[in-house]
């Protein structure tokens, strides 16, 4: 319904407060709860709607009506006109009624059969508590499907609703109009006027064909089935096979000039059947055309909001005749007067909100009239009509809206007063859609709207059924923000709307080292400030290859993730927040990324994730080999059990890598027992795919072979690394058939061991005829040259460990080396140290000179000159000249000699006699 500003709402006429007392009847089912099963019942007299406990009835549902009327103009026309009509009713009882009910006022009830059969009936009116029951007993208790047949007569009366307005039957000075928002269809045939039983119609509407010389035509729901004249008369046959609510079905009788046409939508194409009253003003028939000329596009654009359009048919019916307001009968609306551009919006919108799906209960009209208030607002800003959006159009309202205002005084869902059914459910339903559009977005709510269209059409649906859909499709609990707005008493806040995002700087890629700082953005794109709303920052793929910086006050470590509390920011301002990370020494590859997610209504994440790349960094591994047996003389039937080893000598993780061993030269001689994980046999080829290796660690693989030759074969393993980094080319021979030579006694090395001296190997007692060769080793390390049976040490091995390993060979025998027990090397000693002196007269001003005698070759001397026990300054010289501080005093020389890997010796020379004067 819409209420043109140009008209004034008639004033509330009917005190309906007594209504309350009876809101707790029944629903659909049967009253008599005691009956058995099988016995009939009565019908309940009500639906159970909360607004109009005393409207609807239960016990059964209609399926469909075919309404046979019949007008003749009296004179005057709009008071002594009459119908004459055959409201054929099929419904179906869901369980055995003994008696139905039906909503009829006025009108005068002639004759009703059931099923064929006469049935009785009485009428059970109350007006104050709007009741009008037209209560039928059948010859036999009906089950299932049945058909009453009622005729009837009268002059039909306007239903004045508790609010005061007109509905139903409105006669008028060229014919009738009836409109029955929400419950004056009862005024023109017999109803089951319920939300909840919706039904297919056949209007057939029997008029003059002419009056006062002037063409009559009647407007009715849906398609335009016949047209037949009998005489002066003509029937216009309508049918609706959609579901229609009763309160959607209409008649407009009267002087019209009917111009038919065609809609072409996405959905297909649609029959426009549009009726303008004859007696309209130039100024209201130019205005409605220009209005009417827009129907496709408006119909095109709600179909790519809401879906196919839900109707069979177009069209509108516009009437001069005294109703107070348009309403959107379903498939061709009504207006009053002419049609504006906002109030063709509002009403072809119901098409899909309120007619495809209609409320459940008359207090939950806000899903109709909210959507009727959006939907202009929304077409003319998206299509330039106007540059104030519906968000910013309805803040405006609701920021205008005292606390006092009557709006936020009553619940805009599940009020009980029927008298203020339209007076706010037009501003605060479309800022209830608009503040559910702010918290989940235009996606979800473009696509609840579509699912609750595709959902629930041909039925009816509540607020509780929409607040779920919107929960689902959301994926979020919308009541917290709309709640208020829907069952609130007071002016609810208006909800805020902010876009989350992160970004990351620099690029990448990233080095080790380098520092990477991330950004947090909360944009507020809503119309109030927020503050205090949550952001939780995932980054387990930063700390995995970097270490988080400093964190700001408002970022809180919760140990993998981080929780960012937004401060206050305004509308049209942004918060942001930084947070810096250093790439790890070892990290190579991969990237440092973090996700943001936030779970607060109004929140939209835009790009809530950041991933930087890391540079690869060079790959360093060292490849290994050995063996058990170790490599030397194995026998037919033996196993060799090889280990191959990649060690990651780089701070990264080694991934990737491979090796391959040449097996060429062992499987002529062996073949292979197993292969452990990773390696496989490609020909002579073995290839091993190296798992990942964490830096300092060693990734190991083994493979056994089984020695198969005679006496004689030698079996090399050699591997080389495949990919880069690797180092090392390991080989190892096992001679097949040789036995080690024995005994073999561990050689002994004989010596001081001192820097200078000789070192003497004794091999021991080989078997006769063996051939004995030496190598000496330091440190670890073979000297080259040194393959004697003795070894001078020189002052470079001075602290190192010296070994002689002694290999002995022969031929029949396999070669053995023994090794001696390490010894570390001591200083040489200085074999001539002479006792120093000095010659000279110790008297002041006379010179001493200090002899030193022969040391050994490369031993070096230094001089120290002694006064008593304490050194002379500067006296380092091999003479010294005595000074007046000397009188009395004894004189004597420190000689030290050094020479390099030898112990240092330190003499000194005999005191002198006391210095003379
Ligand atoms: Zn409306």
């Amino acid at each position: 319904m819409s209420f043109p500003p140009s008209l004034t709402r008639p004033a509330r006429a009917v005190a309906v407060a007594a209504l309350s007392g009876a809101l707790c009847l029944g629903t659909l089912g049967a009253t008599t709860a005691t009956a058995a099963a099988a016995d009939p019942v009565a019908g309940a007299r009500t639906s159970g709607d909360s607004l109009f406990p005393n409207v609807g009835n239960g016990g059964y549902d209609v399926q469909h009506y075919d309404l046979d009327i019949a007008w003749t103009p009296g004179a005057p026309v709009a008071t002594a006109s009459t119908i004459a009509a055959t409201a054929r009713i099929s419904a179906t009882a869901a369980v055995p009624l003994s008696e139905f009910s039906l909503d009829f006022e006025g009108l005068t009830v002639d004759s009703i059969t059931v099923d064929g059969a006469p049935a009785t009936w009485e009428r059970d009116i109350d007006a104050a508590t709007t009741k009008y029951k037209l209560v039928v007993t059948p010859a036999e208790p009906v089950e299932g499907d049945f058909t009453a047949v009622v005729t009837y007569s009268g002059s039909p009366v306007t239903h004045i609703d508790p609010d005061g307005s007109r509905e139903g039957w409105i006669a008028g000075d060229d014919g009738a109009t009836a409109v029955n928002e929400p419950v004056g269809a009862m005024t023109w045939y017999p109803v089951n006027n319920s939300l909840k039983d919706k039904a297919k119609y056949d209007i057939k509407l029997t008029i003059p064909r002419l009056m006062d010389g002037e063409t009559m035509a009647a407007a009715s729901n849906g398609t335009l089935h016949s047209k037949t004249r009998n005489g002066a008369l003509e029937t216009w046959h309508w049918k609706q096979p959609n579901q229609m609510v009763p309160y959607l079905s209409m008649v407009s009788i009267g002087k019209y000039e009917v111009r038919e046409s065609v809609i072409e939508l996405e959905s297909g194409t649609y029959r426009d059947w549009t009726f303008l009253d004859a007696a309209m003003t130039s100024t209201q028939r130019t205005t409605t055309l220009a209005s009417l000329a827009q129907t496709q596009d408006i119909m095109r654009w709600l179909e790519s909001k809401f879906g196919p359009y839900p109707g069979v048919a177009t069209g509108a019916v516009v009437d001069r005749i005294n109703v107070g307001y348009a309403l959107e009968t379903q498939d061709r609306s009504f207006y009053q007067n002419s049609v504006s551009k906002g109030t063709l919006i509002h009403e072809i919108a119901h098409q899909w909100f309120g007619n495809a799906v209609s409320p459940t209960d008359w207090s939950d009209l806000w899903l109709n009239e909210g959507m009727g208030d959006y939907a202009p607002r929304a077409y003319n800003y998206e299509t330039g009509a106007t540059t104030t959006s519906p968000e910013t159009s309805y803040f405006n309202s609701w920021n205008a809206s005292a606390p006092t205002s009557g709006q936020w005084q009553v619940p805009l869902a599940g009020f009980t007063d029927p008298a203020i059914l339209f007076d706010y459910v037009y501003g605060r339903g479309g800022m209830t859609f608009e503040t559910l559009r702010t918290i989940v977005g235009d996606e979800a709510w473009f696509e609840i709207l579509r699912t609750w269209v595709a959902e629930n059409n041909g039925s009816d649906a509540s607020t509780a059924d929409f607040v779920a859909l919107a929960n689902r499709i959301s994926g979020q609990d919308v009541t917290p923000v709309l709640n208020p707005w829907l069952y609130g008493t007071a002016k609810p806040a208006w909800a805020s709307k902010w876009n989350l995002s992160v970004a990351s700087d620099p690029a990448g890629p990233l080095a080790p080292g380098d520092t990477v700082t991330h950004t947090l953005t909360a944009e507020n794109t809503g119309k109030v400030a927020i503050a205090g709303q949550t952001v939780t920052v995932d980054v387990a793929d930063l700390v995995d290859d970097a270490r988080l910086g400093a964190l700001p006050a408002e970022l809180v470590n919760l140990g993998g993730k981080l929780r960012w509390t937004i401060p206050a920011t305004s509308a049209g301002q942004s918060a942001t927040v930084t947070f810096p990370a250093t790439v790890k020494e070892s990290a190579s590859g991969g990237t440092v990324g973090v996700t943001a997610s936030t779970t607060a209504l109004g929140s939209f994440c835009v790009t809530c994730s950041a991933s930087t790349a890391i540079a690869d960094q060079a790959d360093a591994w060292t490849l290994g080999l050995s063996a058990a047996p170790l490599p030397g003389a194995v026998e037919a039937g033996d196993e060799i059990t090889y280990t191959v080893s990649a060690k990651n000598t780089a701070v990264h993780a080694l991934e990737g890598a491979t090796a391959e061993i040449d097996l060429a030269d062992v499987l002529d001689d062996a073949s292979v027992v197993s292969l452990g994980t990773g390696l496989e046999l490609d020909g002579t080829t073995l290839r091993w795919s190296v798992p990942r290796v964490a830096s300092g660690q060693t990734a190991r693989a083994e493979f056994t072979v089984e020695v198969e030759s005679e006496s004689g074969a030698t079996l090399t393993v050699s591997a080389s690394p495949g990919t880069a980094g690797g180092s090392g080319e390991p080989t190892l021979t096992h001679t097949v058939g040789l036995k080690p030579l024995s005994p073999a006694p561990v050689p002994v090395v004989s010596g001081t061991g001192r820097v200078g001296t000789v070192l003497t190997a004794r091999a021991g007692t080989w078997p006769a005829g063996t051939a004995l060769a030496y190598q000496w080793s330091v440190g670890g390390k073979v000297v080259a040259g040194a393959t004697g049976a003795t070894y001078r040490l020189t002052p470079r091995d001075l602290g190192r460990v010296v070994a002689v390993a002694v290999t002995g060979t022969k031929s029949g025998w396999a070669s053995v080396t023994k090794v001696s027990a390490p010894l570390r090397v001591a200083p040489g000693l200085l074999t001539r140290k002479p006792q120093p002196f000095h010659v000279g007269l110790p008297k002041v001003g006379r010179t001493l000179k200090v002899k030193a005698g022969t040391w050994d070759p490369g031993v070096r001397l230094s001089y120290r000159w002694y006064r008593g026990s304490k050194a002379i300054k500067g006296a380092t010289k091999t003479s010294y000249r005595l000074t007046k501080a000397d009188r009395g005093q004894r004189i004597r020389v420190k000689v030290t000699a050094t020479k390099p890997g030898y112990a240092t010796v330190v003499r000194y020379t005999p005191r002198t006699a006391r210095v003379l004067r």
